[in-house]
């Protein structure tokens, strides 16, 4: 279908990002839209689908290609990203994984934990997700219950989170946990959970949602879980500041995600009213659908000047 915002170009694309755009669309049109009933059905995409998309250079797009990224930037991000958005699709985590997750990882992790991590996220092998949010918190992230304790060379964390995007089959999560109980913003860390074969680590139940049913989002357990100290992001305490750093990223990237995905029901829309009769004229052709459009119109003219600019 050939969007009716076709015009709406970012002045930041260029010919290899509508390459990079038309690949990414292939491989949504192949891989995951005739399997979406299916993914809606069992709440999550098959593991296949990361190791094709890893395959096809569609994971971490913009993490360094010296850890096994892409080497791109925060544009090679969006076109993947926003491109399924724009054909309906919102079941692979990709957005939560390669524009979130790599990048704390990136950003914060030691060396040997960025070594270790990336290459796998960049491949398929390793799927990420990010735990903040509690069962009694999700803005108010001071407030979480969930502690990291040192023991030896290695931090405990007991708690429970919510809400976790890609959390059914997350190979490495990002937890966000107490450290320090005084320290109010400054008493919370940012840890890497391996998750394979971990003792006292379990996910609950996959999440009914109003939307984005292929995607699966689940609440996480941690029971005593032991994770080696050098999983620990930056710093002790600092993990607040950095999510304050990544967020504006990641708002920018599901911003334009959504944006996209308002092209996918704006077409949907035009198309359907287009082709629809009623009452023996297209709905398109009837007066309070033409009030509609004669709107839109007037939307788009005042966009045009920016456009042009
Ligand atoms: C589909 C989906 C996927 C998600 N994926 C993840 C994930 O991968 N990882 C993760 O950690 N979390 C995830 N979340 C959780 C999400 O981050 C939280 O829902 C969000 O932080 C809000 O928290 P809350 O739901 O506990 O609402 P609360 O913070 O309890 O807010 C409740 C209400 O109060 C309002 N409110 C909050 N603060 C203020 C204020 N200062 N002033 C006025 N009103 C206020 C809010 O707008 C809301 O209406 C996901 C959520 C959804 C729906």
């Amino acid at each position: 279908m050939k969007s009716t915002l076709t015009n709406y170009r970012p002045n930041w694309m260029t010919p290899e990002l509508e390459a990079l755009e038309e690949m990414t669309r292939r491989f949504f049109l192949n891989e995951i839209i005739p399997h979406r009933e299916r993914f809606e059905a069992q709440q999550h995409v098959d593991r296949e689908v990361w190791f094709k998309a890893g395959e096809a250079g569609l994971l971490c797009a913009s993490i360094p290609a010296e850890y096994g990224g892409g080497g791109g930037s925060i544009v090679h991000d969006a076109v993947i990203l926003g491109t399924p958005a724009a054909l309906g699709d919102r079941s692979f985590g990709n957005a939560v994984h390669s524009g979130i997750v790599a990048h704390y990882v990136a950003a914060y992790g030691s060396e040997e934990l960025r070594r270790r991590i990336l290459p796998k996220a960049a491949s398929g092998e390793m799927i990420g997700a990010i735990a903040m949010t509690e069962p009694g918190t999700g803005s108010d992230l001071q407030a979480i219950a969930t502690r990291a304790v040192h023991d030896g060379d290695h931090w405990v964390i007991n708690g429970s989170k919510t809400f976790i995007t890609n959390g059914l089959l997350a190979d490495f999560v990002v937890v966000a946990a107490k450290t320090n109980e005084e320290g109010g913003a400054r008493g919370l860390s940012l840890i890497v959970v391996e998750t394979a074969g971990l003792p006292g680590y379990s996910v609950g139940r996959n999440l009914h949602k109003l939307g984005q049913h292929g995607q699966d989002t689940v609440e996480m357990f941690f029971d005593n879980v032991r994770v080696p100290a050098g999983n620990l992001l930056g710093e002790e305490n600092t993990g607040f500041v950095q999510l304050m750093q990544q967020l504006p990223r990641e708002r920018l990237v599901l911003g334009y995600v959504c944006a996209r995905a308002i092209e996918h029901c704006v077409d949907v829309t035009t198309a359907y009213t287009t082709e629809r009769e009623a009452f023996g004229q297209k709905l398109s052709s009837m007066q309070n659908t033409r009030f509609e459009r004669r709107l839109d119109a007037q939307v788009a003219r005042q966009r045009a000047p920016q456009q042009r600019r």
